[in-house]
């Protein structure tokens, strides 16, 4: 039977429809927020849809709301999506006990025992009103919104002139996947604690100077990729630090443009490890690359390693085998510096058993 919100008569014992045992244990309903703050809030923070369900009592289609689409697994499943508001002008839906956030016992609407009565009758005469067509306040109706608190959707069965019965579980689950894959998932609790946690942390390091950690925080929340205001600030905060990274890097390239090839690769190297993940660092791992592919740099390098190893088996005590070292290194890359440096280092070496 379809009513509307207007025509509903005030005086039903509304106790008999909700079942009138005073603190009962609680039935399965979604986990709703308690104000239309709390919704835009968390819809902002976390990148999630609402879904407001706007029901009256006393009618039947209405009441399925509560006993069949709130019941359903699939639908609570899904539920967990989006944050749910739950809005009821009436009150008697009796009381079950839950536990408070203060971890203290407290008494919740029968209907939705996340909430409170005076919560969903607040919602209904307030927020949901808004959301109707002019004056159509008919009944059962839930909305889809965004957290600018534009509307995106409506899911309804009938229309607002001759009024609603509800919609099925299945089709209100249905309509809410197709949502889903439409606006991409929002961030879990969890995932939400910990990018604060995360924010927090490269907080502390800036207060530090620290960019290299400051960085290391905020490129988790950055890699969350959600048009959310955490990882916005991430993002903005990363291409800040990116924009000092960049000077760095124009002064290691200047090094590159004069040749000094060692000390271009270190400044470049130092630009890819303070400033990791932004897009300085990863023009200064492409131009130490391309360094390193040069014929002539990549020889001089050989040598280096070459003499490198020489100096380490002279300071263990093996001057033989460094000698081999440095006599290798003198005589393949003489025309290299490090090819000079192993004909000194020879010179200084006691004389070979072989010679
Ligand atoms: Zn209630």
């Amino acid at each position: 039977m379809r009513r509307t919100a207007a025509l509903l008569p005030r005086a039903v014992p509304l106790l008999l429809l909700a079942g009138s045992a005073a603190a009962a244990p609680p039935r399965p309903a979604p986990e709703c927020v308690r104000t239309h703050e709390e919704a835009i809030t968390r819809a902002r923070t976390r990148g999630k849809l609402i879904f407001l369900t706007v029901i009256v009592d006393h009618d039947h289609e209405n009441r399925a709301v509560v006993e069949n689409v709130f019941r359903d697994k699939e639908f609570l499943k899904i539920a967990e999506e989006f944050v749910c508001v739950y809005a009821n002008s009436e009150d008697q839906h009796g009381k079950v006990k839950m536990k408070g956030p203060d971890g203290k016992q407290a008494l919740r609407c029968a209907d939705c025992p996340s909430i409170e009565c005076t919560d969903h009758t607040e919602l209904a005469y307030n927020w949901s009103r808004g959301f109707f067509p002019e004056s159509e306040a008919r009944t059962p109706i839930h909305f889809v919104i965004n957290a600018k608190e534009e509307l995106v959707d409506t899911i309804k069965n009938g229309d607002f002139k001759a009024g609603f019965n509800h919609v099925p579980a299945a089709e209100v689950v249905a309509r809410l996947k197709a949502l889903l894959q439409k606006h991409g998932k929002g961030l879990t609790e969890e995932e939400y604690k910990r990018m604060e946690e995360l924010l927090v942390e490269a907080k502390a390091a800036r207060a530090r100077g620290l960019v290299t950690l400051e960085l290391q925080k905020l490129l988790p929340v950055v890699q969350l990729g959600k048009d959310i205001e955490g990882v916005r600030g991430a993002q903005a905060r990363v291409a800040e630090i990116d924009k000092d990274a960049a000077k760095v890097l124009a002064d290691a390239e200047v090094l590159v443009a004069r040749g000094g090839v060692e000390e271009a690769l270190e400044a470049l190297a130092s630009v890819a490890a303070t400033y990791p993940g932004t897009l300085s660092a990863a023009a200064a791992e492409k131009d130490a690359k391309d360094l390193k592919g040069r014929p002539e740099v990549a020889r001089l390098l050989k040598a280096r390693d070459l003499h490198g190893e020489g100096l380490r088996l002279k300071e263990k005590g093996k001057p033989d085998l460094a000698r081999k070292k440095f006599e290798a290194c003198a005589r393949i890359y003489a025309d290299t510096k490090y090819g000079e440096l192993s004909k000194k280092e020879l010179e200084g070496l006691p004389a070979g058993e072989q010679r």
